[in-house]
């Protein structure tokens, strides 16, 4: 049995959810799902860099996200919510993301 945990990017936490099957590519988007169906409590591990979402993203280059600043700027804001125990909204942390236009009618 493979007890690897999956790794997640913080931001990543908002996403996931609020994924309604549109994404960067057909491949990025059957990973997304396998994920998102596969996920439990305690199998997964928060991370701040590429994750097992991105591997299948074209926007990954060598490991790194094209769009690195923005992404990390969501991680670090995602992880300070946590930490303060606040609501974890897409319009104060992602409203520049090119699926802002679907996540922000996403009420979780
Ligand atoms: S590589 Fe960038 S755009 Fe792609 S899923 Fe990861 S954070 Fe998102
Ligand atoms: S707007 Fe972008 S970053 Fe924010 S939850 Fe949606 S997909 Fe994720």
């Amino acid at each position: 049995m493979n007890n690897k945990k999956i790794k997640i990017r913080y931001h990543h936490l908002m996403c996931i959810p609020r994924y309604k099957g549109k994404g960067y590519s057909e491949t990025f988007c059957r990973n997304l799902e396998k994920i998102k169906y596969s996920l439990k409590n305690n199998n997964y591990v928060l991370v701040d860099d590429c994750d097992d979402i991105c591997i299948c993203c074209p926007n990954n280059v060598d490991g790194k996200c094209t769009d690195e600043s923005k992404v990390s700027r969501y991680d670090k804001l995602v992880k300070e919510k946590r930490i303060k125990g606040e609501k974890i909204e897409p319009k104060h942390i992602c409203y520049d993301c090119c699926w802002f236009y679907i996540c922000k009618n996403i009420d979780i």
